[in-house]
């Protein structure tokens, strides 16, 4: 087993100097990004993945020079190739190299794609035991919807959390509970599921989408896709966060206060059964 990195056409030794300094992700953070499960040898919910980083490269106006097909197969031979079974794919397409300058001129520009897989080392199942998070402002702009790697606020967010020994953070813009600085957030209350409804305000992940679309219907967990404030937030019988690597991951305290009666609840508990079923079955 051995990890790979893929830099514009080629495989190169990991943490290779090829980029050039131009680049303009290098320069401005002027890419988009993803992060793909490989789970069993395969990767899981490929299409999801794939169907949001053509969406963010449509926004951002960044053209699509590999097609589908071939995008999948390169995920399927850095598979094959790393023997990784259980890790994650990170997928980087930057505008491409030119001198600095804020404006782009898309004829001139080649995308750089960067790519590699991992194997995932933490045992991920002690997250189902809860975590602490804190709560923090939303910063960010307001199409956080696309996955561009601007990060900015949420790399503040989630340093200030971890310097609280804390998981993560549930980010509030304008009183109402987003999602989190990694991740997305679902309060439950009276036994149904509710989330921020998938707009430019959230990043519509693809492990919320999947609770909404398929694991909540079938544990039988009705969900209204609504906004929260704060006080919903701190009255909420179960809390969790969602993502690509954890899944779904229950908060039991928020801010130093249990979430709930502190342990992890009944319906978060299904959820996370549900979830880790469809991760071993696998989905295209
Ligand atoms: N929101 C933010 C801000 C994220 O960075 C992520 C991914 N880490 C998510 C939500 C979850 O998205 P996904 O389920 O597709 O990993």
């Amino acid at each position: 087993m051995k990890e790979l990195t893929y830099f514009n056409g080629e495989f190169v030794e990991p943490g290779a100097k090829c980029v050039s300094l131009d680049d303009r992700g290098y320069c401005f953070g002027d890419g988009v990004y993803e992060v793909t499960r490989v789970f069993n040898g395969r990767c899981f919910a490929f299409s999801y993945h794939q169907d949001r980083l053509y969406r963010s490269m449509r926004f951002m106006d960044i053209p699509v020079k590999m097609p589908p097909e071939d995008l999948q197969e390169l995920h399927e031979i850095m598979i094959e190739q790393s023997g990784i079974t259980d890790g994650y794919i990170y997928l980087q397409i930057t505008r491409g190299v030119e001198p600095r300058h804020h404006a782009y001129d898309r004829a001139k520009l080649e995308p750089t794609m960067y790519m590699y897989i991992r194997p995932i080392k933490e045992d991920l199942s002690k997250l189902g035991d809860g975590v602490k998070a804190i709560s923090l402002p939303d910063e960010r702009w307001h199409h956080v919807d696309i996955k561009t790697l601007n990060l900015i606020p949420n790399i503040l967010a989630q340093t200030k959390a971890e310097k609280k020994f804390a998981y993560s953070a549930v980010l509030f813009r304008d009183g109402i509970c987003t999602e989190g600085a990694t991740s997305n957030v679902f309060a439950v209350k009276d036994g149904i599921l509710y989330t921020h409804p998938a707009d430019e305000l959230i990043l519509k992940g693809i492990t919320r989408q999947l609770v909404v679309t398929r694991v909540a219907p079938t544990a039988g967990v009705s969900l209204i896709e609504k906004e929260f404030d704060r006080e919903f937030v701190d009255n909420a019988d179960e809390l969790f966060f969602t993502d690509t690597i954890g899944g779904i991951i229950p908060i039991i305290k928020l801010d130093r206060q249990p979430v709930g009666n502190g342990n992890v609840g009944p319906v978060t508990m299904k959820l996370r059964d549900g979830y880790e079923k469809l991760l071993a079955e696998g989905l295209a």
